[in-house]
């Protein structure tokens, strides 16, 4: 609510206050204090927990800015997945919390819904806070990084910039596009940022992260320093999407 708005509210309370004089009072639904019935008509609620739910939609609009992610990803949710679509790691993720920093690595092929369950996880640790986490796309950063336009790569690392203090960090679709190459020495501090603050990060990638086949595939995508900031920076063993069901095993 802008400034105006509020003290347009307040005055038109305080006439309610005014003219309803000893006016009936109601308990307020959402905190349980009295307040006058008329303020409970007209916001639903007392007035202070009307503004707290002002506060809050106007921090989750900044937030939804912050995100990185479209008006649809942003309404995405564990409870609007249909419920035989991985039930089990819908489960885990509902109720997973960063350990020391650790992230996870959501490993499948393409279409078995890694970027739809990491985008859910992300809008629920924002709404959590509410608080501050991004979703980058990794072939999307590597390809503005690399751009000709000075504008693009610029954007691309203010970007890079905002995501080394969210609080979670999605990267999807690791490994994908075109390599990395020169513009990898502009990834890393990213990663090493965020290790050093424990913060997690959480990848999707079609490649695997464990295992020999997955090394050998992930190494020929990322370079070996990045592949290792990525396996130290996550929890093991990967979670592994198989068609539309999930085990969470280490992949070999
Ligand atoms: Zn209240």
């Amino acid at each position: 609510m802008t400034a105006s708005n509020e003290k347009s509210l307040n005055l038109a309370l305080d006439g309610l206050r005014a003219s309803l004089g000893a006016s009936p009072h109601e308990k307020c639904p959402r905190c349980g204090r009295e307040t006058l019935a008329k303020a409970i008509e007209a916001l639903g609620s007392c007035y202070d927990c009307h503004r707290e739910r002002e506060q809050r939609r106007e921090k989750l609009d900044w937030l939804r800015q912050e995100s990185g992610l479209s008006a649809q990803e942003w309404r995405l949710s564990f409870a609007s997945l249909q419920p035989w679509q991985h039930p089990a790691l819908i489960r885990r993720l509902r109720v997973w919390r960063a350990e020391n920093g650790k992230g996870l690595y959501i490993a499948g092929g393409l279409g078995v819904g890694k970027t739809h369950l990491a985008v859910c996880l992300l809008n629920q640790h924002i709404r959590s806070g509410p608080q501050r986490g991004m979703f980058l796309s990794y072939p999307r950063i590597f390809a503005d990084l690399k751009a000709d336009f000075g504008a693009r790569r610029g954007q691309a690392r203010q970007v890079l910039s905002r995501a080394r203090g969210a609080s979670l960090l999605v990267i999807d679709d690791l490994g994908a596009g075109a390599a990395p190459g020169w513009a990898e020495s502009e990834f890393l501090p990213l990663l090493d940022w965020r290790a050093a603050e424990r913060l997690p990060t959480v990848y999707t990638s079609n490649l695997a992260l464990n295992g020999e086949a997955g090394l050998e595939m992930l190494s020929r995508a990322v370079s070996a320093r990045l592949y290792d900031r990525i396996a130290g920076g996550v929890e093991n063993p990967a979670l592994l999407i198989m068609g539309r069901s999930l085990r969470g095993r280490e992949v070999s």
